[in-house]
């Protein structure tokens, strides 16, 4: 006989096998914000299998992952779905209405570095603590997605973390092949603590679930063509985790960036870049010049690393100490290093 399969609910939502429910979940008030919600998914397949869980709206200009998540509830079908999908569709909704990048307009803080939250903080602390709780203790498999936000020129990449588990880097590794993007960055340098993830993916990770974060989507454009990576990628990872027949396979031959540099800025003003994002520049190649608000340069910035640049700030304003571009080149080969214990 086979087994009976169950309902699944995550805070008011309730879907049956076969089905499809939507409803959000409340971070309520606390003395000096109002709370907000956290709109979600679950299409919860016939039969069973994992529990993939996919984010959109960590920051608040990032669209690409937003609509693609619409689109995917309405063109995936739970009766031939094995396992379960959580759509997180906005994450961080004080960012999104309030067309915030980078920070939260309620508490100034960037909800993707106060992982794993906290149930009496501030509302990004709040929002990150129902995040961890309602969705990633209840998924098998997390992907954050991401993208340039407001500010951010951006080609797609992707993030594979390699710190934790091996057994759990591993998994993630075939997670991160699988969404099918060719530029992937080896990150190894996130923490391992689970009560100090900082980050959505991490957060899985510490806990025992492989997780990738995905970045598509340029300077809070919404265009087919970054629309399309994500359904792509979506499609290879239900493939991948079986919970699908169909779906298209692994990249092949993916770029591994085993090294790369975040640029920040060494004051506040204005940022003119003179690079694009998927420009290859040289060691010490110029990327741009910041000025004060009166135009004088006050800095030259260049690579400190040869590579590619990922991702480079595009509109003016910069403010001392955030990123102004990332540039990022490969060196070994994940599959030459030595085995961790
Ligand atoms: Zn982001």
């Amino acid at each position: 006989m086979a087994a009976t399969r169950g309902t699944l609910t995550i805070g008011p939502v309730t879907a049956a096998p076969g089905s499809v429910a939507s409803g959000a979940l409340q971070v309520p008030a606390r003395a000096g914000d109002a709370g907000t919600t956290i709109p979600i998914t679950i299409i919860h397949g016939a039969s069973p299998g994992p529990v993939l869980a996919l984010v959109a709206g960590v920051h608040g200009m990032e669209y690409v992952p937003v609509i693609a998540l619409q689109r995917l509830r309405a063109a995936l079908d739970p009766a031939t779905l094995r396992g379960t999908i959580v759509m997180v569709h906005v994450a961080n909704m004080p960012s999104f209405l309030g067309r915030t990048i980078y920070y939260s307009p309620v508490d100034g803080q960037n909800l993707n570095r106060v992982f794993p939250g906290r149930p009496d903080g501030t509302l990004s602390e709040r929002i990150a603590d129902v995040l961890t709780r309602e969705i990633i203790a209840r998924a098998t498999h997390v992907i954050d997605l991401h993208g340039g936000d407001g500010n951010e020129s951006l080609r797609p990449y992707l993030y594979w973390i390699t710190t934790g588990d091996p057994s759990v880097a591993d998994a993630s590794r075939g997670v991160a092949l699988a969404f099918g993007l060719d530029h992937i960055v080896v990150d190894d340098e996130r923490p391992t603590e689970a009560a100090a993830s900082m980050y959505l993916s991490n957060t899985a990770i510490t806990r025992g679930k492989p997780a990738i974060t995905v970045e598509t989507g340029c300077l809070a454009r919404i265009d087919e063509a970054s629309l399309a990576l994500v359904a792509r990628g979506v499609a290879g990872v239900l493939r991948h985790l079986d919970m699908r027949d169909e779906g298209p396979a692994p990249v092949a031959d993916p770029i591994w960036l085993t090294r790369n540099v975040v640029i920040r800025a060494g004051g506040t003003g204005l940022f003119y870049p003179s690079v694009h994002c998927g420009d290859v520049v040289a060691e010490g190649a110029g990327l741009g010049r910041v000025t004060d608000f009166h135009g004088r340069v006050v800095e030259d910035i260049h690579a400190p690393l040869g590579g590619e640049v990922l991702y480079v700030v595009a509109t003016p304003p910069v403010t001392k100490g955030e990123p102004l571009a990332m540039v990022a080149a490969t060196g070994r080969t994940p599959d030459a290093r030595p085995s961790r214990p």
